[in-house]
């Protein structure tokens, strides 16, 4: 038998999922020097993750990785199943018999929960699902968020919150020519939130917002940022954190903070309201949220370990809409080991394990490997580590031939999916990219599914 790698014998795996870290997966065995076929499985006919479906509309310069994507994509080796769900359409163990490895890349597609009363009253939401609405991700597609009321609030004080408190402190004209979807934009425009408050458990110094994005609601054309300064007087040890060389990151957030309380208040329509040591305690309201019962707290434990406790003191805030911006939390997926609490793939430097060792053939890589944390760069370092472990495992693989993706091909093709080219994935974007053309938008994205088949037919 050839050896495994070799180009009578190349290496098939399969990558499930076609965010950032499947991209950057697929790169590294690209360039792993050994023969390889990689085929990448998606469940929407649009590849791409957390770039499509995840970065705000407004930040069309991180989205510029899809550069990067159509680069490696272009690659012989490389094949995209678009539309196709893993346990619907193909299950793992069927995975298993086409590819020597198979690498999960599927994200963290799902939230933290607060676990407090109330948190399912109408007009209480995820923050991934006003994410995915913005984004015209189809699951998402048809949500209502009711923006009547003038009162919106957000629980937690990272980048996503503050990507949803932009969206809704951003008037249409800062939004109309991104690639917004053309529901959300419709539905801004009508919205009559004025406060938007941005709710953290713990203080300014623990607030987990990079600076670029928390400096950019100083810079929005109709809302104001608004911090009281007493708000900003730090314990020692928050002291001690933010005059930490490794942690300039807080110490910038402080410095931005400082300027957004020493601003003169304005004329502007909207305020984004920042506030710390508050944790929900409960939802309150007759059918729907009306309010939000926060504890106060105050902060104990050591530099870097402190944690929110509560005072005893509680505050209620008036509240039409509410977004838990929380945490992501990755989804199992059935015949892969899944970790309930971390929601992650549980796994030794990318090789999924179970009670009893590695599973011959698993891996994993990016949110679902290592948690939703880091910057998207990050996921390129997370597969190359999975990608290292794979290949130091070759020699122990079963170097039988496998069939790949055209095992996979003649599979699909009885059983129903409209399986989605990359070739096709390309109509469809040169599609999104006219109808965007007419009113000066990147694109306009389709948002339902039947919308992507149709436009190749
Ligand atoms: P995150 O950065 O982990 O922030 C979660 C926030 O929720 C924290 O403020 C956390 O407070 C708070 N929180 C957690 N549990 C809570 C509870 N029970 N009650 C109240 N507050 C609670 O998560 P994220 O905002 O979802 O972002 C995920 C990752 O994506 C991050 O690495 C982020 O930087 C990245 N991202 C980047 C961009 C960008 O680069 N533009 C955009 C979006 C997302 P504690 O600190 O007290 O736990």
């Amino acid at each position: 038998m050839s050896e495994l790698g070799s180009p009578e014998n190349p290496l098939k795996v399969a990558v499930v999922g076609s965010g950032p870290s499947g991209f950057y997966a697929v790169e590294a065995l690209l360039k792993s020097g050994k023969a390889v076929a990689v085929d990448m499985i998606e469940r929407l006919p649009a590849p791409f993750g957390l770039v499509r479906n995840g970065v705000a509309p407004d930040h069309p310069k991180l989205k510029q990785a899809i550069l990067v994507y159509e680069k490696i994509a272009e690659s012989p080796a490389f094949g995209f199943f678009g539309n196709v769900t893993i346990g619907r359409d193909v299950a793992v163990d069927e995975l298993r018999r086409l590819y020597h490895a198979i690498v999960f890349t599927c994200g963290a597609e799902t939230d933290r929960k607060l676990g407090i009363p109330g948190e399912d009253l109408k007009g209480s939401h995820t923050a991934t699902e006003f994410v995915g609405w913005y984004n015209g991700h189809p699951d998402y597609r048809d949500r209502v968020f009711d923006l009547s009321g003038e009162v919106a609030v957000i629980i937690g004080q990272g980048n996503v919150a503050a990507d949803v408190a932009r969206i809704l402190s951003k008037t249409v004209d800062e939004l109309k020519h991104t690639d917004i979807a053309e529901h959300a934009l419709e539905a801004l425009g009508r919205s009559n939130v004025r406060e938007i408050h941005v709710i953290g458990r713990r203080g300014p110094a623990q607030a987990k917002f990079t600076g670029k994005e928390l400096r950019e609601f100083g810079e929005l054309a109709d809302c104001d940022p608004v911090l009281k300064a007493e708000d900003l007087r730090l314990n020692p040890e928050s002291e001690a954190e933010i005059a930490d060389k490794n942690n300039a990151g807080s110490a910038k957030n402080i410095e931005i903070f400082q300027s957004f309380a020493a601003r003169a208040p304005s004329a502007k329509t909207r305020r984004c309201i920042f506030r710390f040591l508050e944790g929900p305690v409960r939802l309150e309201g007759a059918g729907k949220v009306e309010r939000l019962i926060l504890a106060k707290n105050r902060l104990e434990g050591p530099p870097f370990n402190q944690v929110a406790r509560e005072t005893g003191e509680t505050v209620a805030q008036p509240c039409n809409i509410l977004f838990r911006s929380i945490g992501y939390k990755g989804i199992p997926i059935q015949g892969v080991p899944f970790d309930e609490r971390k929601g992650i793939f549980p796994n030794d430097e990318g090789r999924i394990k179970d009670a009893s060792g590695p599973v011959p053939g698993l891996y994993v890589a990016g949110w679902i490997k290592r948690g939703p944390s880091g910057i998207i760069g990050t996921n390129r370092a997370c597969a190359v580590g999975t990608v290292a472990s794979l290949l130091a495992d070759l020699p122990k693989m079963d170097a039988q031939a496998k069939p790949g993706g055209e095992g996979l091909r003649k599979l699909l093709a009885g059983r129903g999916p409209r399986v989605v080219t990359y070739g096709e994935w390309r109509r469809i974007d040169a599609a999104e990219i006219g109808r965007g053309q007419p009113k000066g938008k990147p694109r306009e994205k389709f948002t339902r599914i039947a919308e992507m088949l149709d436009a190749i037919g």
